[in-house]
């Protein structure tokens, strides 16, 4: 499939990734607290939900990227996924940003076609 997702979506995946990382770290930590096994079991509670979070955050990104438009970048003409109404282009990092008058089911089909007749 190849499927890429936007800078921001990147970003998401950036952040859950990380939370997955300090899940473990803090999780880890819970090992130097053997001693007590209370504070132990707070430490593996506290990791666990990081990962939780982490997993919350990546379901969160699936149900984003189902909403992600596509578009063809007007500074290097390569087609990029974009969130919302302002993102960067993923290839080349231009802000790209969707008139609010064009934004809906029409808009990446005119889009399209617009750049399509360019090439041309
Ligand atoms: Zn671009």
């Amino acid at each position: 499939m190849g499927v890429k997702y936007s800078s921001k979506i990147n970003k998401i995946r950036t952040f859950a990734l990380s939370l997955i990382f300090i899940g473990f770290f803090v999780m880890y930590g819970g090992i130097f607290f053997r001693t007590s096994p209370i504070v132990m079991t707070i430490f593996m509670i506290l990791g666990l939900l990081f990962i939780i979070a982490s997993t919350v955050v990546y379901f969160w990104i699936g149900m984003l990227s189902t909403k992600t438009v596509q578009v063809v970048c007007p500074s290097c003409n390569k087609v990029t996924k974009m969130l919302g109404r302002v993102d960067i282009c993923m290839y080349c990092n231009e802000p790209l940003t969707l008139d609010p008058t064009l934004e809906g089911k029409e808009f990446d089909e005119k889009y399209n076609r617009k750049t399509r007749n360019k090439k041309s």
